[in-house]
């Protein structure tokens, strides 16, 4: 490693490759020597313990890969990233300089692990990056965050690598961007990555996932690679060679969330108060929507009827629809923004039934 981890933290974008899993020593070294080679991947990742879904699928090589992991990081110079979820991991782990840690999906679920986790960490000096917890809860991610910080972990990250959610969707895992944005957020001062491989679980759609996530100013991204995916012990569908990353990551077009240009910033500016007064005037009018339903409501109540009458429903939401297609406004987001109206409406309706 010629460069310190402090350095290679600080990188960006701070690209993070290597297997899902550990197999033999041979793909180890193999595929970190030509991720290497690639002169675009800042750190070796590779799953050590593997926690799986079912009993009877890899569960992981276990301590020994650990030897494979430094001599791989020996013969490449990229430093190794391993994920941890018990105090026997993060033993093991830093007792073979493994250089970052990372807390996987099923672990930050659980307040139990991580304070293990936490714990074992006391008075080390490690990064750490943790994921998003399997269900989408904000409250659960930032616990973990708040766990590994308070004992005394200062390089800290977050890795986004979607949410499960009930039923097929094209991804393995949902993005729901919105919680990781809403995460940054609230955490300004944490690395944020991006893991595609698990939000995709294939890999023809790395490359859009992985874009969007560069477009909306992530730090890095960790992204699964096998010297021969379709053999991969796990995750086989969505891991790809390491010159096929190399492609991938050439194809992405990488954004600054900032240029110096005196004219680009005054223009984005003009743009931003455009912004900021048509938000104004939504929600002026918004206000004036809920005072007529208020009136509605009374009107509702004097004569006996319910607030909710679906037929009228349905008519608002048909006619919306139509018009927002001449917009280019999509349908999802404006039956969603109805809905929204709609449920704001029934409660102010409801207020005046009650009063
Ligand atoms: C992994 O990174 O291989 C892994 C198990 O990921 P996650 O915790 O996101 O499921
Ligand atoms: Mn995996």
């Amino acid at each position: 490693m010629n460069q310190t981890i402090e350095e290679i933290w600080n990188k960006r974008p701070l690209i993070i490759s290597g297997p899902c899993s550990a197999e033999t020593e041979e793909q180890v070294v193999e595929t970190a020597v030509r991720l290497a080679k690639t002169g675009k991947v800042d750190a070796l990742r590779a799953g050590i313990w593997k926690p799986r879904t079912k009993p009877g699928m890899f569960e992981g090589i276990g301590v020994k890969g650990l030897p494979w992991l430094a001599n791989a990081k020996k013969i490449s110079g990229l430093p190794i990233a391993v994920e941890v979820a018990t105090a026997k991991h993060v033993e093991m782990a830093l007792q073979f300089d493994v250089d970052i840690l990372w807390i996987g999906a099923r672990t930050t679920v659980n307040p139990f692990s991580v304070q293990e986790v936490a714990d074992a960490l006391r008075g080390v000096d490690v990064p750490v990056l943790i994921k998003n917890p399997i269900n989408p809860d904000l409250e659960l991610w930032t616990g973990a965050v708040e766990r590994i910080a308070k004992v005394g972990i200062k390089d800290l990250g977050l890795i986004h690598r979607g949410f499960s959610s009930y039923g097929n969707t094209e991804y393995r895992n949902a993005p729901m961007w919105h919680l990781a944005i809403e995460m940054k957020r609230r955490n300004p001062e944490l690395l944020m990555i991006n893991d595609p491989s698990h939000i995709c679980g294939r890999r023809d759609i790395l490359l859009e996932v992985a874009q969007k996530a560069i477009d909306l100013d992530y730090d890095g991204l960790m992204i699964e690679s096998h010297i021969d995916p379709d053999k991969a012990w796990s995750d086989a569908k969505q891991q790809v060679t390491p010159e096929e990353l190399a492609e991938m990551l050439d194809h992405i077009v990488w954004r600054r969330e900032d240029i110096n240009s005196e004219e680009f910033h005054q223009a984005l500016e003009r743009l931003r108060q455009q912004i900021n007064h048509l938000d104004d005037e939504l929600m002026q009018i918004l206000g004036q929507r809920m005072k007529v339903s208020e009136k509605i409501a009374e009107y509702k109540k004097e004569n006996n009827i319910t607030i909710l009458q679906t037929n009228r429903w349905n008519e608002i939401l048909n006619r919306a629809c139509q018009r927002a297609e001449k917009l280019g406004l999509s349908k999802e987001f404006i039956t969603k923004y109805f809905d929204a109206v709609h449920m704001e409406s029934i409660s102010h309706q409801t207020k005046i039934f009650n009063s």
